[in-house]
């Protein structure tokens, strides 16, 4: 198959796992005889240094045009001072609402060879296996007005919603929970907001729809517990986009490996953004020591949901596997013994699994 990919490696160790990622793609289409091409553009702090803005319309255009994206990290010191329009993290808020992104995937699950790293008792978390699907482009981020009034005294943010945009998302929650262990959380303030009743009545009418799907309604403050004492209970979590964005940095912990762990961006044809939920790791950039496992996990995500390559992305995932099973890790994971190796070696381990 004949697939466009943008990649779009950022700032920090963007470049580094993305150049990882790129080679055990490589390694996918030389085995499965498919033909991906690829097209590198600027996002994020690069973009500021290059262009003076954090999303190149030449960016933007390029990833209209493309099966797929590819997203290193965003972000870093140097530009932490800049004015609000000249943030890195603009540019990856922007291309997701410019390309209409609503949907965040993160799957959180353990490796058994590092979940003794989590900040949880094993016994705990072992066996957690969950979905968190966040709203991505309305709420409180984006609604209008947010402002401060001339006096400086009082504040306003507007949590807004059409109807329309909660019945995609929980239905894209359903759709995914078909492929999994069929069990729907669905994380709201229904108690206090409005927004969350109207939440709650959209999850009851959509369950109609999908019999074979069970649903649990569970209120923001409860879930934010639950995480931490009953992970493994969890299936498919849906919310809003701040919830979300609060549940899913939480939920990270879990596993006690930030450098593992993936995520999607996607809308309804197919079309998404792939990029590690890690940051740009500012520390460490350029030593060639970063973990570009979760970047290639993300690879593996972009070819089930993009490319329907149900097959290849198993690959992938199980050669990840693989190489934590012999033992080769990077600095970041909390392993005792076996191979401690840098970005090349670890990636060179993966392509050969692949
Ligand atoms: P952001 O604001 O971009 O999310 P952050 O401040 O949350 O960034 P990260 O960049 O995610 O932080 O990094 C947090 C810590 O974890 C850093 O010390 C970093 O070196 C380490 N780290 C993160 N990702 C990796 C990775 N892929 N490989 C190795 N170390 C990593
Ligand atoms: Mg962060």
């Amino acid at each position: 198959m004949d697939k466009q990919i943008v990649l779009l490696p950022g700032d920090g160790i963007g470049s580094e796992v993305i150049h990882s990622a790129r080679q055990v793609l490589d390694a996918v289409t030389e085995r499965f005889n498919h033909t991906f091409t690829y097209h590198t553009h600027d996002i994020g702090g690069s973009a500021i240094d290059k262009h003076g803005t954090p999303l190149p319309q030449d960016t933007v255009s390029a990833c209209e045009q493309a099966d797929a994206i590819l997203l290193g990290a965003v972000g870093g010191p140097k530009w932490d001072q800049n004015p609000s329009h000249l943030r890195p993290e603009k540019g990856l808020l922007g291309i997701r609402k410019a390309l209409g992104l609503f949907a965040n995937l993160r799957p959180i699950k353990g490796f058994p060879q590092l979940l003794h790293a989590s900040p949880l008792k094993h016994e705990v978390v072992e066996g957690s296996d969950l979905l968190i699907i966040r709203e991505l482009t309305g709420g409180l981020y984006f609604g209008t007005p947010s402002e401060r009034s001339h006096d400086g005294k009082s504040v306003v943010d507007t949590l807004a919603y059409d109807r329309s945009e909660m019945e995609r998302i929980i239905d894209n929650a359903f759709k995914s929970a078909r492929l999994r262990r069929k069990h729907v959380t669905s994380v709201d303030k229904a108690n206090v907001l409005e927004s969350s009743k109207l939440w709650r009545e959209v999850v009851e009418e959509k369950k109609a729809e999908y019999p074979d799907v069970t649903v649990e309604h569970l209120l923001v403050d409860a879930a934010a517990m639950k995480l931490i004492t009953a992970p493994t209970q969890f299936d498919v979590m849906v919310t809003e986009n701040m919830f979300g964005d609060i549940l899913s940095d939480e939920a990270s912990v879990l596993t006690g490996s930030l450098g593992m762990l993936p995520s999607a961006s996607i809308r309804d044809d197919g079309v998404g953004l792939y990029e590690p939920v890690h940051g740009s790791a500012p520390d460490i950039a350029g030593q060639g020591i970063a973990n570009p496992l979760a970047m290639i996990l993300s690879t593996a995500m972009m070819l089930r949901h993009s490319f329907h390559m149900k097959e290849e992305a198993q690959v992938i995932e199980d050669a990840v596997q693989q190489v934590l099973e012999d033992g080769y890790h990077t600095k970041d994971l909390d392993v005792k013994g076996g191979q401690l190796v840098g970005t090349v070696e670890i990636t060179k381990q993966v392509i050969e699994h692949v």
